[in-house]
Formats: structure tokens, C-alpha cells, sequence
């Protein structure tokens, strides 16, 4: 969804690294670095679990790594001027290793193909977000005939390419997956580069998805992520297909189906999922949340802007009114849920009062927390072709720290409201900054830190929330309810 810098909510898209401890073995060494959203990072995962299957363990870091992949994203601010940094970087390592291996996905090898290519020859293999499947492939064939770019467009993908789920992985949390249910984007957004780099919407099929979500809940995992990047309108285009070839079904999306069949399976206990377009959030879905339990109890819905001249430049789709109103269903019907968002200010064109009807609609939607990012170009898109209506930068930094203001307001109040409340948390392990405290999420997603104590990740547990701040609570455990049920993964040791 067009994402770059979080203000308050914990879960923003991450850069990072794919990592375990050095055991002293000797043998072929990957890292994979992951620009971007949770798709990329998902991707990563999957990268990751070829290169493993080929043979191969993970680096400590880049100076440890025989093969450096670099998963790309060009929603992000600069992505190329990063990009280009990064490989720069890799050059010295490579001139002083020349037995390194360079590789390059994701959005923006899909995009930029033939220049990375050119202007980066010491990287290995290019290849897009339709052929993640073929990295381990084109790795090999790189040793053979030398570089390799290979970008393939949607529409012309094998199963296992089009749907980076069926091949092996390596996750990095044992207790918790993501599950991708569609790739690519029927929608228009003026500011967003995915539909031209991901493709139109492809559903991966509901029975393939929900035996998915049962392996995964038999290897303990307790709580999935659906992810897509609309995914509401989940299954419409299998709805479209099955009527070409003469079925009678409903034209319409399977979300909702999807979120009750998910949230069945016998081991999962929580069902997240992300990104849902407001003009695609159907009834039958909010039904659906309220209905099964396993639904967590947070709804993103990235609103973008408050203006309707501004919605409508950017081909959203629906106005601040019917986006309110659908907000208003979601909460009559979902007992304590928990609403964030995304918002861009200083979109082309927007003027003083387009945002001032932005301030009003964020108020008044009551945000637990907000991605709010200032406009910047993409190349590629509509809107990047605006330049005569740009938003001065002082003016849309003024913008952004009074939506800011208006949105932690509401996040404090969310925050605070929950304090003397009994929540059950996810256990994600140990603070990164303290050791001596641990982390865990409740249902809405809102970070609980607590004393730490001998309980494993993945396990669940009550917390009393004894205080709040703007993006995360403190607490006191009362007790752990169901403790993890995932295997360690213990490193082997040679001798
Ligand atoms: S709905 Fe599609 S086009 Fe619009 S922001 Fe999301 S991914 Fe981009």
C-alpha cells in the first residue's frame, strides 16, 4: 500500500537481515536483505528456504556470506539511490572476494531489470517478483554462462512462480506465518507502482490455502497473516475464471469465506491480515471477524487521504463519507476493536482545506495508530507526473506534524483506556533494547513490554496492563494459558 515511515504503530515495514549464529561449519553461505513491506520480507523467507534446500546455511553477516542477496522494493522512498548505495558496498567486498555471489529481486529488479544489469555488472543475477522460484536456478546457471537477468511478466507464471508459498522456506518465527492468498492489483492508485510491477490480482486457490494453514497450525504455528495487497477482493478473480469456463458462481470476492475457513483450523488462534481496501470491505467480512473467534480484533484500513477531490485524484474509490461509515459498521459489530491506518500528506494538488477535511476525518475515525508519510514521486506512476501541483516540502512538513498530533492524541487515549485490563498476549521473546523485560502483542496488536520470565516465544499469556504510552503498554503477568507448541529448531554442530 505505497508505505514508507511509520509515526506510531509498531509494525512498520523493516529492512533486515536474514540471520543465524556462526556453528563453525564450513560450507556455502547466504544472507538476504529485505527492503520493504511484509511481502517482500515473505519473499525473503522464501529465498531463504531455496538457497537452504540447495545446500546452503545463513551468514552471520556480509563479510561471512558467499551468496548476498538483495531483495528490493521500489515503493520506498530513493529505493534506487539505496540500491545503488548497497551494491557499491558489495563491490569493495566483492573486489576483495571475488568468489561472492550477487543477486537482486524483488519490485524494483522487476522494474529497473536491464539498468541494474548495466550499471551494477558485478551482480550475478536479476530476476523479478514472478520468478522468485528460480533463485536458486538462475544462481547455478550464473556459474555457468555468467550474469543472468530474467524478469518474467505476470500472466506468464508457472504455479510454484506466481506463488512464492509453495516453494520450501525458512522462517524466522516459528510460532507465527504469513500466508500469501493473492499477488498483483486490479486497482489504480495514482501514488502506487504495484500494479505495474506485481500484475493484475491473481487468488491462489481457497482449498490450497486453507491445507496451507493446516500444515503450518501442525507444525505449530498458532497465528497466520493472510497477506495480499488488496486482499478483501480475495477469490473475485476465481470467481471471474469459474464463470468463463461456464460455472454459475457469485462475482464476487471469497474473503470473507476465507477468514471463517482460516480461522477453523484446529491449532490456530489468531488470524491477522493485511491490506484491505476500504472500498472493498464488504459486510460479509466485518460479519465474518465478529463471527470467528480466531479473528483478532484489528482492522487496518488505510485511508490516505480526508479530501474526496483528493480520493478522487488518487482513483480511491470511495469518499471520507462511505469510508466512515464503513468504519462505523466495523466497530458496531466488532466489540474492542483496534483501527489503524495509512495517510499521505501533501499529495499533488492538495490544498489547505483538502487537508484540513484529512485532520477532520482522522479525528473523527479515532485512530489507534497511523503510517503517515509525506508525498514523494515514484517513477512510474500517475502522480509522479504532477510536478506543476507538488506540495511544497515546508508546507507538508507543517501538514504532517499536526495530523501527527491529532493521531497520537487519539493512540494515547486508546492506549491508556486499556490500563487495569487483563490481555492476553502473544510472547515474541525478549526486548531488543532490554533483555530483562519481555515483548508480546494483545489481539489489537498493541506491544505489551512485562518483567521477564521463563516463558518460551510463541507461548501465550495474561498480562495486567499497569500503564501506556504512545505505541506500546507495560504490564505485569498473571499467567501463562497455553505455553508454545512449536518445535526449537536446534543448530546442528559438526565436529
Ligand atoms: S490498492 Fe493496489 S494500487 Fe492502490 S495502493 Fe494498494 S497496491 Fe497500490
Amino acid at each position: 500500500m505505497g508505505r514508507s515511515t511509520p509515526t506510531t504503530s509498531p509494525s512498520a515495514s523493516t529492512e533486515r537481515f536474514v540471520t543465524l549464529p556462526y556453528d563453525g561449519r564450513v560450507t556455502k553461505r547466504y544472507l538476504v536483505r529485505t527492503f520493504g513491506c511484509q511481502m517482500n520480507e515473505h519473499d525473503s523467507e522464501r529465498i531463504a528456504g531455496l538457497l537452504e534446500a540447495d545446500g546452503m546455511e545463513p551468514a552471520t553477516d556480509a563479510e561471512h556470506a558467499d551468496v548476498i542477496v538483495l531483495n528490493t522494493c521500489c515503493i520506498r522512498e530513493n529505493a534506487d539511490n539505496k540500491l545503488y548505495g548497497t551494491l557499491g558496498h558489495l563491490k569493495s567486498l566483492k573486489d576483495r572476494n571475488p568468489d561472492l555471489e550477487i543477486m537482486v529481486g524483488g519490485c524494483l529488479a522487476q522494474k529497473d531489470r536491464e539498468l541494474i544489469a548495466e550499471r551494477a555488472p558485478h551482480v550475478d543475477v536479476v530476476f523479478g517478483t514472478h520468478n522468485v522460484g528460480r533463485a536458486a536456478t538462475l544462481l547455478a546457471e550464473s556459474r555457468l554462462h555468467g550474469q543472468q537477468v530474467e524478469i518474467v511478466e505476470a500472466g506468464e507464471l508457472a504455479d510454484y512462480e506466481a506463488f512464492p508459498s509453495a516453494l520450501p522456506i525458512r522462517r524466522e518465527v516459528d510460532h507465527s506465518a504469513w500466508v500469501v492468498i493473492q499477488i498483483g492489483c486490479d486497482n489504480s492508485c495514482a501514488f502506487c507502482i504495484v500494479p505495474a510491477v506485481r500484475g493484475p490480482e491473481v487468488s491462489r486457490p481457497f482449498e490450497a490455502l486453507v491445507a496451507e494453514v493446516e500444515q503450518l497450525a501442525a507444525q505449530g504455528v498458532t497465528e497466520v497473516t493472510l497477506l495480499g495487497q488488496n486482499v478483501n477482493s480475495y477469490g473475485r478473480d476465481l470467481a471471474r475464471d469459474a464463470r468463463r469456463a461456464g460455472e454459475q458462481v457469485a462475482l464476487a470476492p471469497r474473503f470473507a469465506e476465507l477468514l471463517r475457513a482460516v480461522g477453523a483450523v484446529e491449532g490456530i488462534r489468531r488470524v491477522r491480515y493485511t491490506s484491505p481496501h476500504p472500498k472493498d470491505l464488504r459486510p460479509e467480512t466485518i460479519t465474518a471477524m465478529a463471527e470467528t473467534e480466531a479473528v483478532c480484533e484489528h482492522l487496518h484500513l488505510p485511508l490516505q487521504s480526508g479530501s474526496d477531490s483528493i480520493l478522487a485524484a488518487m482513483h480511491r474509490g470511495y469518499t471520507a463519507e462511505r469510508y466512515l461509515e464503513r468504519l462505523a459498521a466495523a466497530r458496531s459489530r466488532i466489540a474492542d476493536l483496534a483501527v489503524t491506518t495509512d495517510i499521505i500528506v501533501g499529495f499533488p494538488g492538495e490544498t489547505d482545506e483538502d487537508f484540513e477535511a484529512t485532520l477532520e476525518v482522522a479525528a473523527a475515525a479515532d485512530y489507534d495508530s497511523a503510517y503517515t508519510f509525506i508525498y514523494s514521486p515514484r517513477p512510474g506512476t500517475e502522480a509522479a507526473e504532477l510536478a506543476d501541483r507538488f506540495v511544497d516540502h515546508e508546507v507538508a512538513v507543517a501538514r504532517m506534524e499536526r495530523l501527527r498530533a491529532v493521531v497520537e492524541r487519539s493512540s494515547l487515549r486508546h492506549n491508556q483506556a486499556r490500563i487495569g485490563r487483563v490481555e492476553e498476549v502473544l510472547v515474541e521473546g525478549p526486548s531488543k533494547k532490554n533483555p530483562d523485560v519481555l515483548t508480546g502483542r494483545t489481539r489489537q496488536n498493541k506491544l505489551v513490554h512485562f518483567a521477564a520470565a521463563p516463558i518460551r516465544r510463541g507461548s501465550y499469556a495474561l498480562v495486567t496492563v499497569t500503564d501506556a504510552g504512545l505505541s506500546s503498554l507495560r504490564g505485569e503477568l498473571l499467567e501463562v494459558t497455553a505455553p508454545a507448541r512449536h518445535r526449537t529448531r536446534i543448530p546442528v554442530a559438526t565436529a
